[in-house]
């Protein structure tokens, strides 16, 4: 089975012009946001872009596109004017994901600051509700585990379980599994020991089956530290044998690995995508 692994590219100038850019990286999958990560407003998105990328998904061997939610929206909000913003923004970028044909749709879990942590569960798990109803079966929904901590929603993983088991439906919304978060949020994966601990626990609460992306992160933050601060794979605190675990993993390998790596004078993109199709062979 072909190994699935490419990583977060740009839009910038056109939507259309991540394929280019995740081909001349040689990733046979990845990852977009719809419109600017980092404000509100957006863009509207042209005829041509549309066609053309419409045109790419069905011609290029490069599957699944993902999308993401950009950066502001926050979907477990106890603040009435930011949670009206946050479901605005995710329709609107559900839109653009189905406009675009763009099978999974990634969001990160929210901060319930003012409230409690029931409140937020019960928030977040409503915003996704409407993203369901919104998209009627057309593209996927994936919860993000999160580095946790303080007010967050999605950092334990029998939390996203009951997300998801309240949702009940699982074709709708399954689950995006990314280490850094996960070491962050104190789920070991750095030891051959800590990484099957790990997914016996995420097997037993979310069920591996529901799990349809992997973002494949190194962590700078120590193990516990909620800290959410991407590495180079192999050169943080997950470290080499825990990557090389996890990436030959008889369940995980078969799905698409997105890297969301720093791009810096130690190692880019492809550096990155290299060392983890190198650890990918080395069973
Ligand atoms: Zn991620
Ligand atoms: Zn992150």
């Amino acid at each position: 089975m072909v190994f699935r692994v490419g990583c977060h590219v740009s839009i910038s100038g056109s939507v259309d012009f991540a394929f280019e850019r995740a081909r001349k990286l040689c990733c046979n999958t990845f990852q977009i946001f719809t419109k600017n990560p980092r404000g509100w407003s957006a863009k509207q998105l042209n005829e041509n872009e549309i066609k053309s990328f419409r045109k790419q998904l069905e011609q290029r061997k490069m599957f699944p596109v993902i999308s993401h939610i950009s950066y502001l929206p926050n979907l477990a909000s106890q603040n009435k004017e930011i949670y009206e913003k946050s479901i605005n923004s995710f329709l609107l970028e559900l839109d653009r994901s189905l406009t675009l044909d763009i099978p999974y749709f990634i969001i990160h879990g929210g901060s319930y600051k003012g409230g409690t942590k029931d409140q937020g569960i019960e928030t977040y798990t409503n915003s996704i509700l409407k993203g369901v109803e919104h998209v009627n079966g057309k593209t996927v929904i994936l919860i993000e585990n999160s580095s946790g901590g303080k007010n967050s929603v999605s950092g334990v993983f029998s939390d996203i379980a009951k997300i998801v088991n309240e949702i009940d439906d699982k074709k709708a919304v399954q689950v995006c599994f990314d280490t850094c978060h996960a070491f962050g949020a104190g789920y070991d994966l750095e030891s051959k020991r800590g990484v099957f601990n790990t997914l016996e626990e995420m097997e037993s609460s979310i069920g591996l089956v529901n799990v349809a992306v992997i973002h494949a992160n190194d962590s700078k933050g120590e193990l516990g530290s909620h800290r959410d601060y991407h590495e180079h794979i192999g050169l943080g605190k997950i470290g080499e044998v825990g990557f090389k675990e996890l990436v030959n993993h008889p369940i995980l390998s078969k799905k698409p690995w997105i890297l969301e790596t720093p791009v810096n004078e130690t190692r880019g993109d492809s550096d990155n995508l290299d060392y983890l199709r190198m650890l990918r062979n080395k069973v």
